[in-house]
Order: structure tokens, then C-alpha cells, then sequence
């Protein structure tokens, strides 16, 4: 019988990415519901070294498969690994972080394991039996789905990074390591990496921010936005209308087609607050709104609310800093 919930680990370039100790958290609670095992999955190469902290965020084990066939993330050797893991010890689960490398994989499990795949979900719940309830964003955001696979195993979903949260780490954790080698079906590696180059512009990380300045249509400055994420040690982030007109790039755009961040701080200034853009930052844990208009929807989900020009505050606040 198909037990235990697993979460693929991503690794790269031999950095466990946030998205895993976020989803060891939640898989934390599913497990309490049905008394199973959190087990991380952890593919690369010279990796092995990475299971400790694994489990010092909740993982009870890792299964690790540690092989220069995995040293860049290529689908088909991930794929080949990580089949034949859930193959093996048939999990109950299977969670992935939504990112470019969670979204080309749990697709190409879930056809090999001949079971279901719910994406992006924003919200997972377990009942008794260990059935798997994944909610997620539809019709735009406008209503949210609870989806649920009752006639296959492992049920398997991709969760947004920065939604659920990570543990606090526990170094004195103790958990088994499995390491796992496996047959390759060479004859299936089409693709081979020659060369990386990385971007020259780094990717703008608003989701590991702690302070967060976001801007919307009410801002006409965004140096004053700069100026205080830089006095603050933060980040300027943007709703959708700033990316559409060409002002913020999309890497920091919040919300249901952009990132869903869970700051310390988000400071949202003339942002109207629709649905879009709070399914990616009503988890922020205190959230400061300025606006012109008092009737303005994020006022609802905001702890701090001042109804005020937004070049007036950062006028005043960049003076103070
Ligand atoms: C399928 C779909 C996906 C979407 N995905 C996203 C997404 O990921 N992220 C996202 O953000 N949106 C998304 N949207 C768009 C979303 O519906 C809103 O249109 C958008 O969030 C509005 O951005 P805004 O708040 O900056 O602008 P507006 O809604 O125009 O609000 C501007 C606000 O600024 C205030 N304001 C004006 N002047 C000032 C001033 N001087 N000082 C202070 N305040 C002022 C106004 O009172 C107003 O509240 C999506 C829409 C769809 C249909």
C-alpha cells in the first residue's frame, strides 16, 4: 500500500533551493494527520552531504540518489531517478516546488507512474485515510478548487514557492539516509548540457526578501521606492500593472502570474489590492498599505493602513532613514 509522503528536494548547483524546506514544513503537517513519514528526495551529484539538513527541517529520511548523471538538472536523468525511487517504495505523496524545474518534472512522473498532477496549488490538507485535498487558483483567480485523486497513488502536486512555511531548523533531528543507485537507460539521454551560461542581469529573488516594497499603478516614483527598499535592506517588488507597462521587471512581479512571497515585512504603496495580486501576499506576516483611496480592497488585509500620497510617504521615510 502506497505510504509516506515525499517531497523532491531541489538542489542546484549543490544549494537545497527555499522552496524544499517550505514544503518539508507543510508535509510536517499532512504527516501528523495519518501518522506517516516525511521522506525528502534528494537527486544531484556530491550532494549527499545536503540529507543532514534535510532532516533538521523535518524530513524523518531522505533518499538520495548521488550520480555525475545528475550533476545539471536534465529531465530525462531526473526523471529516470526518480521514477524509479516511487516505483520502489510507492509514496502516498509527492510534493514539488513550482519552479522551472518542479513544472518540467512532476509532469514527466506522473505520466510514468500513471497517476495525477495537481499544479500550483496554494493550499494542501490531509484527511484520516491520507487522502490528499490540493487547492488552487481558477478562473483567474477567482475561485479557488479543491482537486483530489481517489483512484491512483502517489497523489502528486506542485506548490508556489514562498506559500507554506519552513520549520525552524533542528540540527539535533535524526533521520535514516537511503542511497539509492539505479540502471540508466542511457539510450533515453537526448540532450546533453555543453555549456551554462548564466544571465548577466541577476534574477531579482523577491520571494527570500524579508522587507518587501511593492509598487503599484499609484506610484510615478519609483527612485523614492528604490531608495527606501535600500534603507530598509529590502526589495522593490511591483504588481502586474508596473510589469505590463514595461516599468518592473516580471521576476518581481507578486501575485497569482507572478510570485507569491511571504516577507516580514510587505509594504504595498498604490496598490489597489485585487484578488490576483493578494493570492500572492496576504501570507505576508505584517503587511503595510498606502493609498489616496480609503475604500481601496488591500486595506482589508493590511495591519497597517495610511491613507496617503505614496510619493509623500516615501518622501518622509526616506528623510527619517
Ligand atoms: C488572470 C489574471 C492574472 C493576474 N495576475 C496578477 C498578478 O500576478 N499580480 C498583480 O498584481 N495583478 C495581476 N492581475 C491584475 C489585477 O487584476 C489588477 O489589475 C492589478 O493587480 C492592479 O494593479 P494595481 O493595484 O497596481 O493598479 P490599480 O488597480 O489601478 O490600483 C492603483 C491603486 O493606486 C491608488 N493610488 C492612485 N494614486 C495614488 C497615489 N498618489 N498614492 C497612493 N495610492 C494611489 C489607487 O487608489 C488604486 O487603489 C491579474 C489579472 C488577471 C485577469
Amino acid at each position: 500500500m502506497a505510504k509516506n509522503i515525499w517531497v523532491f528536494c531541489e538542489q542546484r548547483d549543490g544549494e537545497i533551493q527555499n522552496v524544499a524546506l517550505e514544503l518539508l514544513g507543510v508535509a510536517h503537517e499532512l504527516a501528523e494527520k495519518t501518522n506517516e513519514k516525511v521522506n525528502a528526495v534528494l537527486l544531484g551529484h556530491n550532494v549527499k552531504d545536503k540529507a543532514q539538513m534535510l532532516i533538521a527541517h523535518g524530513a524523518d529520511g531522505v533518499y538520495v540518489v548521488d550520480d555525475e548523471n545528475l550533476e545539471k538538472f536534465v529531465t530525462e536523468p531526473y526523471a529516470q531517478a526518480i521514477t524509479h525511487i516511487a516505483k520502489k517504495y510507492e509514496p502516498n505523496v509527492i510534493l514539488f516546488g513550482a519552479t522551472s524545474i518542479g513544472r518540467d518534472l512532476a509532469p514527466r512522473l506522473s505520466a510514468r507512474l500513471k497517476t495525477g498532477l495537481t499544479a500550483d496549488c496554494t493550499k494542501l490538507e490531509m484527511d484520516e485515510e491520507g487522502n490528499l485535498f490540493m487547492t488552487r487558483p481558477a478562473f483567474g483567480g477567482n475561485l479557488f478548487a479543491t482537486i483530489i485523486c481517489p483512484d491512483s497513488r502517489p497523489q502528486m502536486s506542485t506548490v508556489r514557492p514562498g506559500v507554506m512555511k519552513k520549520l525552524e531548523a533542528d540540527a539535533s533531528r535524526a533521520g535514516e539516509v537511503v542511497v539509492e543507485a539505479l540502471e540508466w537507460d542511457t539510450s533515453k539521454f537526448a540532450v546533453t548540457v555543453l555549456e551554462e551560461v548564466k544571465a548577466e542581469k541577476a534574477e531579482a529573488n523577491i520571494e527570500d526578501a524579508k522587507i518587501l516594497v511593492s509598487c503599484g499603478r499609484g506610484v510615478k516614483n519609483l527612485e523614492s521606492a528604490q531608495e527606501l527598499a535600500s534603507k530598509l535592506h529590502g526589495t522593490v517588488s511591483a504588481s502586474r500593472t508596473l510589469v505590463d507597462a514595461g516599468l518592473v521587471d516580471h521576476a518581481r512581479q507578486v501575485g497569482q502570474t507572478g510570485k507569491t512571497v511571504r516577507p516580514e515585512a510587505y509594504l504595498a504603496f498604490g496598490i489597489s489590492g485585487a484578488i490576483q495580486h493578494l493570492a500572492g501576499m496576504e501570507e505576508s506576516e505584517f503587511i503595510v498599505a498606502v493609498n489616496t483611496d480609503k475604500n481601496a480592497p488591500i486595506f482589508k488585509v493590511a495591519n497597517l493602513g495610511i491613507v496617503a500620497d505614496a510619493e509623500a510617504v516615501f518622501k518622509n521615510l526616506n528623510k527619517l532613514l
